[in-house]
């Protein structure tokens, strides 16, 4: 029996302990971003949050028994626009800020489809695109239609909200709140404002297939529907965890809620539902249309990945976090020093069960951080940061890809530090501070030991 873990489900508004359906196939599904350009470090967020978890559950779980489907949004009004403006297909916009946003990732340390995927064996994570599964949307559309849940109105199709009683049981917003909120600008074709798409039509030159109950104009469909069409279709009807961002829970997951139970005539979608919070700027979200956002690129141009998940995870992830300098610098000095007190050493067999406690309750990573450094050996140090994906290597493999990474010349790093040795010997302070910032410049840091040897360090990550 896997130990018991926590998770703060919003569906239930409590810590549950985590039950899966089948403990042989924990299934997990996270909404992913909208491909229409560089994600920003705020899309991260939920990237690196439950790419943990995914590792958590397959510590747990054991790796061949857990599935993560986490999709990618490739087609909508944005995309449509973008595509449009720079005179190409929408799959060669999304094809290349996909790629884009995988190395990214990758570059993050998160788990890929190629790092756990095995030829011949299921796959175990699963990037469904959405214009791969139009024909399942389609086809969950006209069931939907059928079963009363949705009609045909002037070349759409929408959900018909108040055919489902316990709409709203996610968001738990009162029926009245969330009709005020929609009437804002209430489309003349909708029978209730809450009433929301899920097929449209295209205009001329916009994406289009063709469109399901007999509507003749060729459409598209509504942004909800392909999380439902995609998670029954890789996980099932009923699956263990769906997972996003907060400002997913209302609309976005309320109305994948909406489509699959009544498609599926089904009591729940997904047993737990998981929000992070947001990453913010000065106390606002971090966004595209505030403009308040740096991509993840640029962030790594600057840090390594590892540093980027260490300064996510330092905090739970249902708090806000601020995302800044201070924050960075502190969580370099840490992995340094994690580094450090590893060394070269092996991860010891057992996980220490004092970080791993933590992360049981409801992921709580400030806490397991915490108990990483109190860890007393090189051995346990190491197996608590493989629980994160951290210290994958060990000093000296770090060290020695970070220098090959550089590209940073050796032999002038020698000499300079030669230089500067026989300058401080002379005690020609100019000419050793010469060469220790021209050491600075290149990207290599000096450290004089106790026992008189001079060793260095690469400082800065590798160019991308
Ligand atoms: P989007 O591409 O905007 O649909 O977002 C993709 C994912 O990133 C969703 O799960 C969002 O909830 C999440 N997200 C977007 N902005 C932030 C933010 N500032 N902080 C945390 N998560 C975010
Ligand atoms: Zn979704």
């Amino acid at each position: 029996m896997a130990p018991m873990l926590r998770l703060y489900n919003t569906l239930t508004g409590a810590k549950d302990i985590f039950a899966p359906i089948d403990p042989r196939h924990v299934r997990m599904y996270a909404c992913g971003p909208t491909v229409y350009d560089a994600a920003h470090i705020g899309n991260a967020r939920p990237i690196i949050v439950f790419d943990l978890l995914f590792r958590l559950l397959r510590h747990l779980y054991g790796p061949e028994h857990v599935t993560y489907a986490r999709n990618v949004t490739d087609v909508d009004d944005k995309i449509n626009a973008r595509a449009a403006q720079r005179g190409i297909t929408i799959r060669e916009l999304t094809d290349g800020t996909l790629a884009q946003f995988h190395r990214d990732i990758r570059d993050l340390g998160i788990l890929m489809p190629e790092d756990v995927n095995h030829p011949g064996a299921p796959a175990r994570l699963i990037e469904p695109r959405a214009t791969d599964h139009i024909a399942e949307m389609a086809a969950m559309i006209e069931g939907l239609v059928a079963t009363g849940h949705a009609y045909v109105a002037d070349g759409h199709v929408l959900f018909d909200v108040p055919s489902m009683p316990d709409y709203g049981r996610l968001s738990k917003r009162p029926l009245d709140e969330m009709e005020a909120g929609a009437r804002v600008e209430v489309a003349p074709y909708k029978r209730s404002p809450l009433d929301f798409v899920l097929w449209k039509p295209s205009k001329p030159g916009e994406p289009s297939w063709p469109s399901p109950c007999g509507i003749a104009a060729p459409g598209r469909p509504g942004w909800h529907i392909e999380c439902s069409a995609m998670s029954a279709k890789h996980l099932g009807q009923t699956f263990d965890i769906h997972a996003g961002g907060i400002d997913l829970i209302f609309p976005h997951h309320e109305n994948e809620v909406a489509q699959s139970r009544c498609c599926f005539g089904t009591p729940v979608m997904a047993h737990v539902w998981l929000h992070n919070g947001f990453l913010q700027v000065e106390g606002e979200k971090m966004s595209k249309s505030l403009g308040n956002f740096i991509t993840i690129r640029e962030v790594l141009n600057d840090w390594s990945g590892e540093v980027v998940r260490l300064n996510m995870l330092k905090t739970h992830y249902r708090q806000p976090i601020d995302w800044t300098l201070r924050g960075l610098e502190e969580s370099s000095r840490m992995l340094e020093r994690w580094y450090a007190s590893a060394g070269d050493a092996p991860a010891a067999s057992a996980t220490p069960d004092s970080v791993l406690a933590p992360l049981l309750d409801d992921l709580n990573t400030p806490a397991a951080l915490a108990e990483l450094h109190r860890l007393d050996t090189p051995e346990a140090l190491r197996a608590g940061a493989r629980l994160f994906g951290f210290l994958d290597q060990t000093r000296s493999e770090r060290e020695r890809s970070r220098i090959d990474a550089s590209g940073i010349d050796v032999a002038a790093v020698e000499d300079l530090i030669a230089a500067r040795r026989d300058a401080r010997a002379a005690k020609d302070w100019a000419a050793s501070d010469r060469a220790r910032d021209a050491l600075q410049a290149m990207g290599v840091a000096v450290k004089d030991n106790k026992d008189g040897t001079t060793t260095w360090t690469v400082t800065k990550p590798p160019p991308p």
